[in-house]
């Protein structure tokens, strides 16, 4: 499992993982803007690499803060590693500061817990500024050497604003849907430390399980059967003690309640509901449309 965030600061990335990656042939320290000097740093990228076919991700989650992507998507994310996927979960800023949060590195070391819980192969925070994350060329590329950089097919994140919660969601969609096409633009590669370009096949949109009204203005939904994964999804939630103590132990009935919800709705003990950014085919209606009675 490979992290990188604040308490992985100098550490080559060899030293991160446990297990050998395809990485040590770059491990080279991505220079930090000025304003950013404060924010440890370590690259994954080395000019003109990307990793081994062997090491790519099947698919990556971003989400804005660390804990976006446990409470919107944590179940199939989990259900995903079970099924042998290589999972990857990039956070575009810290989420700090926060009012509970001591420090940015007790926020890192709880998604990381979170991430373990989950079992992906990989997390990664950029550091983009929270509370005023915009989106930007800058912002864009950053996450698009990602995408470039891990080769996955399928990458999922925000859809749609979230009223009344975080500005920085609306904006995390738009990079996202940006990043996805910068990721296979050609003559470009100046903009990408020399990472080459990598065509994603298929995206899609999340929502957080704390708003109430489903995707709205998505005709092509598709609920994923979480039943075996619900637990996994709660406990990883519950690793951001500092976000939700025991005064907030409502939102773990509320994260319940609704993935029940979702699942009902399609006939299974617990879901999470994704919009595709473009109409599903399939080729075994049977296979694909099974309900169980
Ligand atoms: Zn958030």
């Amino acid at each position: 499992m490979i992290f990188i965030g604040p308490t992985e600061k100098g550490l080559p990335l060899a030293a991160i993982s446990p297990q050998p990656t395809a990485l040590a042939a770059g491990d080279a320290q991505k220079s930090i803007p000025a304003d950013r000097e404060s924010k440890p740093e370590t690259s994954a990228y080395g000019s003109g690499t990307h990793c081994s076919p062997e090491n790519r991700l099947d698919i990556i989650f971003v989400g804005a803060h660390p804990d976006d992507l446990e409470i919107a998507c944590g179940g199939t994310i989990h259900s995903l590693v079970k099924q042998g996927y290589r999972v990857g979960m990039v956070d575009l800023t810290d989420g700090e500061p926060t009012p509970a949060s001591p420090a940015p590195e007790v926020r890192w070391a709880e998604a990381k817990a979170a991430a373990a819980v989950l079992g992906v192969a990989y997390r990664r925070l950029l550091y983009l500024p929270n509370r005023r994350l915009m989106d930007g060329f800058d912002e864009r590329v950053a996450l698009a050497k990602e995408f470039r950089f891990w080769r996955p097919s399928m990458v999922v994140g925000f859809g749609n604003k979230t009223p009344m919660a975080s500005p920085d969601h609306y904006q995390a969609m738009q990079i996202t849907d940006a990043a996805v096409f910068y990721s296979r633009l050609t003559k470009w590669d100046e903009h990408f430390d020399g990472i080459p370009p990598h065509s994603i096949s298929t995206q899609l949109y999340f929502k957080l399980a704390f708003e109430p009204a489903p995707l709205a203005g998505f005709d092509s939904l598709v609920t994923v059967d979480i039943s075996d994964s619900l637990e996994a999804k709660l406990a990883s939630i519950a690793c951001y003690k500092t976000q939700f103590p025991p005064a907030k132990a409502h939102v773990f009935d509320r994260v319940r309640g609704l993935a029940i919800a979702a699942g009902t709705a399609a006939n299974v003990p617990a879901g999470e509901v994704f919009a595709t950014t473009r109409p599903v085919a399939v080729k075994d209606l049977v296979k694909h449309c099974r309900q169980s009675s």
